[in-house]
């Protein structure tokens, strides 16, 4: 059968520091890690660890502002000179690795897409952070400097690997800055799914697009508490009407695992078996004309064990393994 699938880190990114009191702290590559360490003999032969590059400033400028690029870069830089936390915004820290870890998460991801697009390999998971999707083309927020996932939609399409990009959030906040990256653009489908109302605020129903875009984002808003048999069905009924008008040719995930029960910063309720179903179903019914090409990004999760949980049942789902 070979090697299908990638597991992507980058060196940067466990030395972002945001603080340990700090919900996206350095400690949740490191068990994300280990569980998928304790995965690795099931995995063995079919998922590779492999290590991600850089984006470079070119990448991150088909999404973002000059400005913005260089506001993140300033604050890294003082953040070294002063070796000190500085903050970007409320809750959105940088420390002198952060640029680092930034542009290397954004070019990990890069790199796992570019593996697929040339089928070296099927599928790719990318355990990089900072996390990216509340970042808009204009700002840094909600812990997340460059919008990797956006990013890497946008290389898909310069370097002439895809045309039609859906990308799918269930993370359990919205996903507001891949949601303005491409509000007007019918190229690139966005489909969230949240808990609402809850941070950032946006990601009502009626937010469907504008302009040319109209009708290409989707948002599926979701009370605290919905049950899980209520999202999965939520899940399928959104990807169904979102296929139904388009046809992508690569399937990116923001797979913040906060979604799941337990989580300190969200009140949704999934498990382990539902984000391998979830895969499955991307990757079997949804991306079944494009070759199975999913790339999953992870994005947020707070609650350390139910993180690594999470991550190897998408991995086991990406490499077509059944749930553990
Ligand atoms: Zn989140």
């Amino acid at each position: 059968m070979g090697i299908t699938t990638g597991f992507y880190l980058h060196p940067a990114s466990p030395l972002h520091d945001t603080g340990w009191g700090h919900p996206e702290h350095q400690g949740r590559l490191r068990a994300l890690a280990s569980a998928v360490g304790r995965e690795m003999l099931s995995l063995h032969g079919i998922v590779e660890q492999r290590e991600g590059a850089d984006a470079d400033v070119e990448d991150l400028l088909r999404v973002h502002t000059q400005a913005h690029v260089d506001t993140v870069r300033a604050a890294c830089d003082l953040a070294r000179t002063r070796q000190a936390l500085i903050s970007l915004d409320e809750d959105t820290k940088v420390s002198s690795a952060s640029w680092d870890a930034a542009v290397g998460s954004a070019g990990t991801a890069i790199a796992a897409a570019a593996a697929v697009a040339s089928g070296d390999l099927r599928t790719a998971f990318v355990a990089a952070r900072p996390p990216g999707h509340h970042a808009t083309p204009e700002r840094a927020m909600g812990f997340c400097l460059f919008n990797s996932i956006a990013i890497v939609a946008r290389w898909l399409q310069a370097y002439g690997h895809a045309e039609r990009v859906l990308i799918v959030d269930w993370d359990v906040h919205h996903g507001n800055g891949t949601q303005d990256a491409f509000y007007e653009d019918p190229s690139v489908y966005f489909l969230s799914l949240h808990q609402w109302p809850h941070y950032p605020g946006t990601g009502v129903a009626e937010e469907r697009g504008s302009g040319a875009g109209e009708g290409y984002t989707l948002n599926v808003p979701l009370a605290a508490g919905t049950s899980r048999a209520e999202y999965r069905r939520r899940f399928e009924g959104a990807l169904a009407e979102a296929t139904g008008g388009f046809r992508p040719d690569f399937v990116l995930v923001s797979s913040g695992f906060d979604s799941m029960a337990g989580d300190p910063l969200g009140g949704l309720l999934l498990e382990p078996e539902d984000l391998h179903a979830m895969t499955r179903h991307l990757i079997d019914e949804v991306a079944s004309d494009c070759g199975g090409r999913v790339v999953a990004l992870l994005e947020g999760g707070y609650n350390t064990e139910r993180l690594g949980l999470g991550t190897a049942a998408v991995l086991r789902a990406l490499a077509g393994l059944p749930p553990a």
